[in-house]
């Protein structure tokens, strides 16, 4: 089996196909990754228009990922689906869980096969921290994975991240319900971290307009819509908020930019 590695950099596995977009790279794009195509930064390119600190957004979004995983860490949890979890980056959500508890074990699942290319190449030597491509439309063929079934212990308390992800989802595919058949599944104790696209400035919704007719996907939905995914757990305080307000480790400057409203969640 041939891996894609970064001392090979111009080999592309056949099933990346470099002249459609992929959410995973657009926002890469976004985040000023390397790991993106120019129909990806055309995308990012055209949003920045509308919203020009759109990489500040999706900085908040992985600064927010690390400071759940953090807290997740601290109380405990020591297994993590990380669902949607998108290209490797500066840093990841195994690389947090790991420093605090070596022995975390983490599944990253994305749909989009050059996550796992990625991942792939950088989890070699890792083996608390698995990768696999699935759909998170079928949340049973994640459970009963091979690669998930009997490393990851339903049994017991498990963290479930579905960040920046549930907004790619239409509302005739019922989010909500499928949060639910995740939530039913999780033993008492797990946690939920769920962020999302927030429709709170008309930047934003300019942003949505880009994405939804550029990529196909990206909805904005509000507050209370987002809380409503949480509904029937213990919200971990402050609640459900703009991402900047989440347990921050540094000052907040308020009022928030746009870049810290774009995304709530908790
Ligand atoms: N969770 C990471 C974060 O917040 O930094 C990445 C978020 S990125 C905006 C969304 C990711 O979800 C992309 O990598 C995309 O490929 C993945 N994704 C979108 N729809 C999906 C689906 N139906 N099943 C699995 N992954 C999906």
């Amino acid at each position: 089996e041939r891996i894609w590695t970064h001392q090979d950099p111009d080999y592309l596995p056949p099933e990346i196909d470099t002249s459609k977009p992929s959410i995973a790279r657009v926002y890469d794009a976004f985040l000023g990754g390397k790991d993106n195509f120019a129909v990806d930064r055309a995308i990012a390119m055209e949003g920045m228009k509308h919203f020009p600190d759109g990489g500040g957004g999706a900085r908040n979004n992985r600064a927010m990922l690390f400071r759940g995983v953090k807290f997740m860490t601290e109380q405990g949890i020591d297994q993590f689906l990380d669902v949607g979890s998108g290209l490797p980056t500066m840093d990841n959500t195994h690389s947090v869980a790991q420093r605090i508890n070596p022995d975390a074990r983490v599944v990253y699942v994305d749909n989009d096969p050059i996550v796992l290319a990625h991942a792939r190449a950088l989890l070699q030597t890792n083996d608390k921290t698995r990768v696999i491509t699935a759909d998170m439309r079928e949340p049973e063929a994640i459970f009963h994975h091979p690669k998930v079934e009997g490393f990851l212990d339903f049994s017991r308390p498990i963290g479930l991240l579905l960040v920046a992800v549930v907004h790619h989802l239409g509302d005739d595919e019922r989010p909500a319900e499928l949060v639910d058949t995740y939530k039913a599944r999780l033993a008492p104790g797990s946690y939920l971290q769920l962020t999302h696209f927030c429709s709170c400035a008309p930047e934003v919704r300019a942003l949505e307009g880009v994405l939804l007719s550029m990529l196909g996907t990206g909805r904005a939905r509000d507050l209370e819509e987002i809380t409503r995914f949480f509904d029937g757990l213990e919200l971990v305080e402050p609640g459900v908020v703009h991402l900047p307000e989440w347990r921050p480790e540094e000052p907040v400057e308020r009022p928030l930019d746009l870049a810290g409203i774009c995304i709530a969640g908790g």
